[in-house]
């Protein structure tokens, strides 16, 4: 067995509300300064950035994992890993399908830029990232499997956007295997495993060389059955 340290919840400038420094190489920059060994890229409802962070981080010791944050009809934030990257994007423009066609504005909201892996700005989204997409939380649990796509309710003790703000617990019919808190320790009855992440919207609140998963090996893989409880009996 080998530690990771992780950080599994990053924004881009892809979001709106992520700062525009959060580009493929400052974020990839930034992980390896602070010497983490796995992130993901989660921005919300949207996957246009991973290709670039991905091509960046190849030929270093950093392990991204694709993910998206997407936004639930309820209004709760769950954290999607995806094993590829090719899902992850398949995914996400699915996803940016079921979003209501409310146009950003960026002087309000924050640009939604794609860069390219030389951080070049090949473009921009125009839906609203932040709103929520017109898919239950039920219905997202089914449809992961298909794309190979792992959910971790995020931040659960915030205060808005999260599975126990929302709907008032965790219910236990979704078998989650873990969830996502923002600031530990947070006694909610869970059983399963709890990780924490950064949440960052800025470069300088990505996580520090602090938390780390047990995992047989380093790849994408290896991390979400570990959080998935597989890992052991593989
Ligand atoms: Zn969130
Ligand atoms: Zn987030």
């Amino acid at each position: 067995m080998m530690k990771l340290y992780y950080d599994l919840h990053l924004h881009s400038c892809l979001s709106p509300c992520g700062d525009n420094d959060m580009t493929p190489n400052n974020i990839v920059n930034m992980s390896l300064l602070k010497e983490l060994d796995v992130i993901a890229l989660s921005d919300h409802n949207s996957a246009e950035n991973i290709e670039a962070v991905r091509k960046v981080a190849a030929g270093t010791s950093l392990l991204v994992i694709p993910a998206i944050e997407v936004c639930t009809m309820e209004e709760v934030h769950i954290l999607c890993l995806f094993y590829e990257f090719e899902a992850c994007l398949k995914f996400g423009r699915y996803l940016y399908d079921l979003l209501p066609d409310i146009q950003n504005q960026p002087a309000i909201f924050g640009d939604q830029l794609i860069m390219d892996e030389n951080d070049e700005i090949t473009g921009h989204l125009d839906k609203l990232l932040i709103n929520a997409a017109n898919l239950s939380i039920d219905r997202l649990l089914k449809l992961l499997p298909d794309y190979g796509g792992f959910a971790i309710p995020a931040h659960v003790d915030k205060s808005s956007y999260s599975i126990i703000a929302n709907l008032g617990f965790i219910p236990e019919d979704y078998h989650f295997p873990c969830i996502e808190v923002k600031n530990p320790p947070y006694e909610c009855g869970f059983a399963g495993r709890v990780i924490t992440d950064s949440d960052a919207h800025y470069l300088e609140h990505i996580s520090e060389r602090e938390r780390f998963l047990e995992v047989p090996e380093k790849s994408i893989r290896a991390v979400i059955d570990t959080l998935k409880g597989l890992a052991s009996i593989q």
